[in-house]
């Protein structure tokens, strides 16, 4: 790219969260391929973000690349209302295979926000079928991030801020505190009560209890006890209320089992996934359901959702293929060598007094500090280290493509322990 689109970029492309007003400075990236991004410069990264938890096979994997390239000869779109494809209804029955039972109906969209917006209707327009509109209302925890749209945004931890703008035309949900317990110690009942607390005094009013399992991701990167989840899921049934599990950032494999919902040992009413169905490579997403959900949601009608791209077959193939290569099952040692290649590569920086708490989980790194990080300086600093790391407010975080190769790994822990000796204090 020549400095005059650069500067256009810089004039008019809004990047995710940026100001247009004072925008960050961004990198021209050329091509990406196994675990590097390359640079304009020619400079190369090891990339430690796998595009936010997407590309898990790496980039440029010649299994995808041959799928959407086949599939690109036959048909790159096509609508999906009135017609069907061999793409699409391979990867629903793929899906239905390999989540929990009884999930076994699938609305396919377009991005992990959407899949989260079609849960809530879901669950809502399940309830007015089943003539109890007045279960209207969502329980969600603090902490969580569930997307950007608006129904997403409702359920987003309101003191974190991403969306306080918003606070006064958003419908107004219930927040649970943050789980406390933290996966890996000892249990403690109590951790769930204030949310028993919250559905008995909510009674016959709560739609659906909607939680990212095990793993808070944007909201916080914590990771909670699993029998919060199970207790969680007792308590849906116990007041009558669906339980909606947002694994768009937890699904295939990044936490160490498939889905972070298995921690649990539960299986959600509705199943949110998006982000790595497609090994990070199109935009796509699933909302998964029961019979019971589905029959109950259109027992007065049809289900009024239907993007233009809804199954598109690029995508689907793409899906298909980063399926067949998790069932090939290299994730499940891949997985157990990067968590421990993190908790040894990060371990330095428990050492540092201004670092809060050091945790892995799974193919997840957090380094959580005291104070939030200068971003920029800190950008610079990764880059000039050699390696992608983008972190948020008090977080700096790798959750690196599965195929990270030891060697690689540890000069991304090497990069982040100095990075944040450095820059960080
Ligand atoms: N839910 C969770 C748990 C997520 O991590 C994200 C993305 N960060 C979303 C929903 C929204 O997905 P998308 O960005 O694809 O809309």
């Amino acid at each position: 790219m020549n400095g005059a689109l650069l500067r256009f970029d810089r004039a008019h492309v809004w990047h995710p969260y940026t100001s247009t007003v004072n925008p960050l400075p961004v990198r021209e990236v050329v091509s990406a391929s196994g675990v590097r991004l390359r640079l304009a410069d020619g400079r190369e990264l090891v990339d430690g973000m796998s595009s936010w938890w997407a590309a898990i096979h790496g980039y440029s994997h010649p299994v995808l690349n041959a799928a959407v390239t086949e599939q690109l000869g036959r048909m790159a779109h096509v609508m999906f209302g009135g017609l069907t494809h061999e793409p699409a209804v391979e990867l629903c029955r793929e899906l239905v295979e390999m989540t929990p039972a009884p999930l076994d109906k699938v609305f396919l969209c377009d991005s992990g926000s959407v899949s989260v917006e079609v849960a809530v209707k879901m669950a809502f327009q399940y309830w007015i079928g089943l003539g109890r509109p007045e279960k209207n209302r969502l329980l969600t925890i603090r902490g969580g991030y569930h997307g950007d749209t608006f129904a997403a945004m409702s359920v987003c931890d309101p003191v974190n801020g991403m969306h306080e703008r918003f606070a006064g035309v958003l419908p107004r949900h219930i927040f649970a505190p943050r789980p406390e317990c933290r996966f890996g110690d000892d249990w403690d009942e109590t951790d769930t009560a204030a949310l028993c607390r919250m559905l008995e005094q909510n009674h016959g009013r709560v739609a659906a209890v909607i939680l990212e399992p095990v793993v808070q991701g944007a909201g916080g990167m914590h990771f909670y006890h699993p029998r919060y989840v199970r207790r969680v899921r007792e308590l849906c049934g116990e007041f009558d209320t669906l339980f909606i599990a947002d694994e768009i950032a937890t699904g295939f494999g990044r936490t160490g089992r498939l889905f972070a919902c298995e921690h649990a040992g539960v299986a959600p009413d509705i199943l949110c996934l998006g982000k790595a169905l497609t090994g990070g490579y199109m935009t796509l997403a699933a909302t998964l359901t029961t019979e019971k959900v589905a029959r109950g949601a259109c027992a007065e009608g049809v289900f009024m959702h239907g993007p233009t791209f809804m199954g598109n077959p690029l995508a689907c193939a793409a899906a298909r293929a980063s399926l067949s290569l998790l069932r090939r099952g290299g994730w499940r040692t891949d997985i157990p060598r990067i968590e421990a290649g993190l908790r040894n590569g990060l371990a330095p920086c428990r050492e540092l007094a201004y670092v809060y708490d050091v945790r892995v989980l799974g193919a997840i790194g957090v380094v959580e500090l005291r104070q939030p990080v200068r971003m920029a300086e800190i950008q610079d600093a990764f880059v000039a280290a050699g390696v992608w790391v983008r972190p948020f407010g008090r977080l700096v975080y790798v959750m690196p493509p599965y195929v990270m190769s030891d060697q690689d790994l540890d000069f991304l822990t090497g990069a982040v322990v100095r990075v944040v000796t450095e820059h960080c204090r």
